[in-house]
């Protein structure tokens, strides 16, 4: 069994889960994920604190932007009267 070890693990999980990391790295992960309950929380959280971030930016960037626009329009009219 080639475990890669939990330290290496955790350090590459974010990479790991962007799929930023090559081949061999990703299956030794997929393989310490398998083996190690702990660190397939770790992943667990990883992934859903990414997912919820995610959903969070999608959701409040058109309203954000929307406010800008109306403070920036807003100012326009204020300095014509
Ligand atoms: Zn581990």
């Amino acid at each position: 069994m080639s475990d890669c070890g939990c330290s290496k693990a955790r350090k590459d999980l974010e990479e790991y889960l962007r799929h930023e990391v090559c081949k061999t790295q990703h299956s030794d992960i997929t393989e310490h994920l398998e083996n190690c309950p702990a660190c397939r929380d770790e992943a667990l959280v990883a992934t859903t604190l990414t997912a919820v971030i995610a959903r969070a930016c999608k959701e409040t960037a058109p309203d954000q932007l929307r406010d800008q626009v109306l403070a920036r329009l807003r100012a326009e009219q204020s300095t014509h009267h």
